[in-house]
């Protein structure tokens, strides 16, 4: 295979950067953002270079920060500028590959092997990213350029602000075997301590140590450090927009009264597990593991799943899965708290092994009533359409707002 022309693009100090898009003078004076400022417990979340100059550093509390610097300007964050900013940054990669994967709201990477007939060496695409992102946006990226994403990232954190970085495979034993071996993608605080433990500082003593030697200390990750170092990473810059698909898909809520019995938990549960069911279609998934939380009024919580014979989406399998679990593990301490999950997530597309006897034209015609059930709800609200049994009780005045979660 030809060698590839990764890019990794940062946005410098991004959240300061943005607060001061359209007010000049703030990149000349101490500034950082901050987490609430009334009440003075917030924390620095971001910083420009006049503040770090005067030592202020990330994490710092306001208090902390303002004993330090006490002309600094802290300003609030605006989470909505930097989605915005974010994407449109984007749109000027996507001008030169359609293979653009984010990390984190202010980096992306960029394979863009097959645009340099077009637009010019890796190092010459960089450069005009770098200048057209500063010209239309006041904003400025450093760009590491590389043959895999792990040596554009530390390309990229080479030389900044408003830099280009090359790194290519011969430069390896001179600009990055000599580095600490905490600026290598992936190695934390955590890791780096084991490995200075073993001796290994330097991206180069890692490079050169026996990968078995790693894999016995480490596992699997211990490998991966191994062609970290060496500049063996092979993965991938995913297409724009393509994520992960979710790991599990929960749902949770405490209720405004605590609940006292099972009939009362089946109606919290039902009413949850169509949020979770609606989830599942969404993303294309079967659940084939159900979990059952719980929290008494003594606030002790128990966690319990069972795994499902046949995969499902549909709520009532997943309800009396659930339900199950509640009569096995609850000694009936009324309830605060109730949650439910799906996990094992199974495409929808791949074969699921069923009986003999099983009778798919059932199952079918559930699925599309609770796919149809999801498309009024998208388009009228949620309370369009009730199942009987969620009247039986005035469940509106024991039910919280509940709160989703979706793991990918
Ligand atoms: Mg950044």
């Amino acid at each position: 295979m030809d060698e590839r022309v990764i890019l990794h693009c940062d946005l410098n100090n991004f959240f300061a950067s943005v607060a001061s898009i359209g007010h000049p003078e703030l990149r000349e004076v101490p500034m950082a953002v901050c987490g609430s400022i009334e009440e003075r417990h917030g924390i620095v979340l971001a910083n420009n270079y006049p503040a770090k100059a005067a030592g202020i550093k990330t994490a710092m509390t306001v208090v902390e920060a303002l004993r330090l610097c006490p002309r600094l300007i802290c300003v609030k964050p605006d989470y909505r500028a930097y989605m915005e900013y974010s994407r449109k940054v984007q749109e000027i990669y996507a001008c030169y590959t359609d293979q653009i994967e984010p990390f984190g709201i202010d980096e992306c990477w960029l394979d863009v092997t097959g645009s340099e007939r077009l637009f010019g060496d890796g190092q010459e695409i960089a450069h005009r990213l770098r200048g057209e992102v500063k010209r239309n946006f006041d904003l400025t990226i450093s760009v590491g350029v590389s043959f895999c994403k792990v040596m554009a990232k530390l390309g990229s954190d080479m030389k900044k602000p408003d830099a280009v970085t090359a790194i290519e495979k011969a430069d390896l034993p001179t600009k990055v075997w000599p580095l600490p071996v905490g600026d290598l993608f992936g190695i934390g605080r955590h890791t780096r301590e084991k490995l200075c433990d073993l001796g290994i500082y330097t991206i180069g003593q890692l490079a050169n140590t026996d990968p078995n030697v790693l894999k016995t200390k480490f596992g699997k990750i211990g490998l991966q450090m191994w062609q970290f170092a060496n500049g063996k990473e092979v993965s991938p810059v995913r297409k724009w927009g393509e994520c992960d698909p979710p790991k599990s898909v929960s749902r949770s809520t405490t209720c405004k009264e605590d609940l006292t019995n099972a009939r009362q938990v089946r109606q919290v549960l039902v009413g949850l597990t169509e949020q979770v069911s609606a989830d599942l279609r969404r993303h294309g998934f079967y659940a084939g593991k159900i979990s059952l939380y719980f929290r008494d009024k003594n606030l002790a919580w128990c966690s319990r799943q069972s795994t499902l014979d046949l995969p499902t989406r549909l709520v009532k399998p997943m309800v009396d899965t659930a339900m199950a679990l509640l009569e096995e593990n609850w000694s009936g301490i009324p309830l605060r708290s109730v949650g439910m999950g799906a996990s094992n997530l199974i495409p929808q597309t791949s074969p699921i092994q069923t009986g003999l006897f099983f009778d798919f034209a059932d199952l079918e015609r559930k699925e599309r009533l609770e796919a149809k059930v999801d498309e009024l709800r998208d388009k009228m609200g949620r309370d369009t359409i009730t199942r009987a049994s969620q009247l039986l009780d005035p469940l509106h005045v024991k039910l919280g707002s509940s709160f989703g979660h979706i793991q990918f």
